[in-house]
């Protein structure tokens, strides 16, 4: 794998930089701001995604902000230019769904993604602008997409991995409905500069917990523990090599401004003295199939693919991992090209370490 793909699996979106929850972990710097993006910019993207949806699978994803802060008519304005073969998804905090939202959904194809971090009381940090606990909106958005039948995936932040933790959450997302779950360990980006530094040890046995919890009722897809069983399997049977991608996919992220910031949605807004504010190009001004041509030539994308060499040559992990992770080093390191964060710490090496020690813990005395 080396150097950025010309063409992404699919573009991040961003309806409006508006929030209405101000959860404490929040990297974005500009929620509380209600920029809209103009239709002009959804026009602009979908003349470059609709010619790559029609030659396979590709998705939009609406992230914020809140996306559906933006309102049900602009979303749908935003939508529409973005041919019949492209799929969408939204990243919500759910608080603002209803029936009109759940009609809107199946109207327009849209598959829902949920942010809740597992029971009330593990959702302190998930607050309302006034500070009040958001836990029944989520709920009862929630409760409305169960109403409807639709089915939809959850997103949780850990803040402390702990002893008993990663049991009590599979539980309660196999009792939410969900039928895939993403579990993040909070990082450190964005405004968000709460540390991220856990015992290893602990983090280790919180991912094994979670894959003991998952075998004994494996009805949801778990994304971590699948990307970690996919890689082991590929080691197994000698094809590990096939496992990353021949080139990173850039993952645009199409501001609310129509800028471009490739491989971490959580670098836009952002600016330095060295990288200036991370763009390659604006959609209003460049296409962006054209933009992703160049993308290797913004100075920090430069210095991130020396860091990906970097890890490559000296990290045990780079064949289950890649690299990835520009905005945590940046806000971790201060830079690009440096190479072990506690991000990847967290959420690759203890995450893989997790797995092997659950099967070692299980394998047959025959093995
Ligand atoms: S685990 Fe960390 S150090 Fe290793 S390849 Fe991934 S980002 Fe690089």
């Amino acid at each position: 794998m080396r150097g950025l793909a010309a063409v992404p699996s699919y573009v991040v979106m961003q309806p409006t930089t508006l929030c209405n929850l101000d959860c404490a972990y929040c990297y974005l710097p500009f929620r509380a701001a209600d920029r809209r993006m103009p239709v002009p910019v959804a026009e602009a993207v979908a003349a470059s995604v609709n010619p790559w949806a029609a030659a396979g699978r590709f998705s939009v994803v609406w992230h914020g902000g809140e996306p559906l802060a933006a309102g049900r008519e602009h979303l749908a304005a935003l939508i529409a230019p973005f041919g019949a073969g492209v799929e969408h998804h939204v990243q919500t905090n759910a608080t603002l769904i209803d029936d009109a939202w759940c009609a809107f959904f199946v109207e327009h194809g849209v598959r829902v993604s949920v942010s809740v971090d597992g029971p009330r009381e593990r959702n302190v940090d998930r607050v309302t602008r006034g500070g009040g606990p958001a836990y029944d909106r989520i709920l009862r958005g929630v409760t409305a997409l169960r109403r409807h039948g639709l089915p939809f995936s959850a997103l949780a932040v850990v803040g402390r991995p702990e002893p008993g933790l990663a049991t009590e959450l599979y539980d309660y997302f196999l009792g939410l409905g969900c039928d895939v779950l993403g579990v993040n360990i909070e990082e450190t980006e964005g405004v968000n500069v709460r540390g991220n530094s856990h015992d290893a040890g602990q983090v280790t046995a919180f991912w094994a917990e979670l894959v003991a919890a998952w075998r004994r009722e494996p009805r949801i897809h778990l994304r971590e523990v699948e990307w970690s069983l996919r890689y082991a399997a590929a080691v197994l049977d000698g094809t590990a090599d096939d496992v990353l991608p021949r080139r990173l996919d850039p993952i645009p992220t199409i501001g609310h401004d129509g800028s471009v910031t490739v491989l971490s949605p959580e670098l836009a807004g952002f600016t330095d003295v060295r990288y200036g504010d991370f763009s390659s190009g604006n959609v209003l001004a460049t296409p962006l199939a054209e933009i992703l041509l160049h993308a290797t030539r913004t100075p920090w994308v430069g210095e991130f693919l020396a860091g990906v060499e970097a890890c490559r040559s000296s990290c045990p992990y780079f064949g289950f991992c890649g690299g990835g992770h520009a905005a945590n080093r940046y806000f971790e390191l201060g830079r690009f090209d440096g190479t072990q964060t506690a991000h990847c710490r967290n959420s690759k090496i203890h995450l893989l370490e997790g797995v092997l020690e659950h099967a070692r813990d299980h394998q047959s005395p025959a093995a």
